[in-house]
């Protein structure tokens, strides 16, 4: 039996109680750079643990590899899991893992965790679809394979909407300028958001032509989590979380860098 196990962004109580019932029963975890320190604290002493993570580009284990490991294990009749950073169906190659597991035959369940949009925002206090600013939210990739024509961007850049980022931080002056280009207001607040919900959290604040300055100094850790739209607006009022220590209160457009042409 494999249980495709979604981890959360960090905060290891934020893990649903199927998912640390899974935990504590199981022989053999598997799990990526995404999972943090202290969920993998929880993990019982007694089951084997293995680290198959991958750095931006360059993955430590071939995902074949990975998917093969799972086999064998589940095969000899272990109780594996494999945990994964946030859902494991959003941006998180779990539906490829069931895939091949169902292929082989491998009993195999599903348990979605908290994705990183959904962690983030909430402590980062931006309500992702506050009906004051915006109808609908998009989670996208900013793992652009092809540079910028990968996204239909005039989609993206609409009014009324939020835009989350996942894996953006690398391309992040490219997906504001695209969406400037686009049409969307150069005006639009966004956050980054550096290690949600964990004790490191740090929340950035800028707009798509300024954007903040802790990125402009380097000074952003991954994972971060970019949100775009007007619900960013509402981060300077329900900021809630005691950890979040970051440098976006009373950052002001243009105050700090030139803005982005
Ligand atoms: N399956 C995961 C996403 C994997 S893609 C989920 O559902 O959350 C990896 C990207 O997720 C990172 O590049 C980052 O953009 C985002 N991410 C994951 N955990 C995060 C965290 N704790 N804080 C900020 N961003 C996070």
């Amino acid at each position: 039996m494999v249980s495709l196990v979604g981890a959360g962004p960090g905060d290891p109580e934020l893990l649903t109680l199927k998912a640390y019932k899974r935990l504590m029963a199981a022989e053999v975890v598997v799990y990526d750079r995404l999972v943090s320190d202290e969920v993998l604290a929880m993990l019982p002493s007694t089951a084997t643990k293995f680290y198959v993570g991958k750095v931006r580009s360059s993955h430590s284990v071939p995902q074949e590899d990975i998917n093969q490991a799972l086999i064998t294990w589940a095969t000899q009749g272990m109780r594996v899991v494999r945990l994964k950073g946030g859902d494991p169906f959003i941006f998180g190659r779990g539906g490829e893992e069931l895939e091949t597991l169902m292929a082989a035959g491998i009993s195999v369940e599903v348990v979605p965790g908290i994705t990183a949009a959904s962690g983030c925002a909430a402590y980062a206090g931006i309500p992702l679809t506050h009906r004051d600013h915006a109808q609908s939210v998009r989670f996208v990739t900013g793992h652009l394979q092809q540079g910028e024509t990968t996204l239909n961007w005039s989609a993206l850049a609409q009014p009324g909407e939020t835009l989350v980022f996942y894996m953006g931080l690398g391309n992040l002056m490219n997906i504001c300028q695209q969406l400037m280009a686009h049409g969307l207001d150069p005006l639009t607040p966004l956050a980054l958001v550096e290690q949600g919900t964990t004790q490191q959290q740090r929340t950035h604040i800028g707009t798509l032509r300024q954007l903040p300055p802790a990125f402009h100094s380097g000074d952003v850790n991954p994972p971060a989590l970019l949100i775009i739209g007007g619900v960013v607006r509402l981060h300077d009022s329900l900021s809630w979380f005691e950890a979040d220590q970051g440098d976006a209160l009373g950052f002001q457009d243009g105050k700090h860098f030139p803005p982005l042409q």
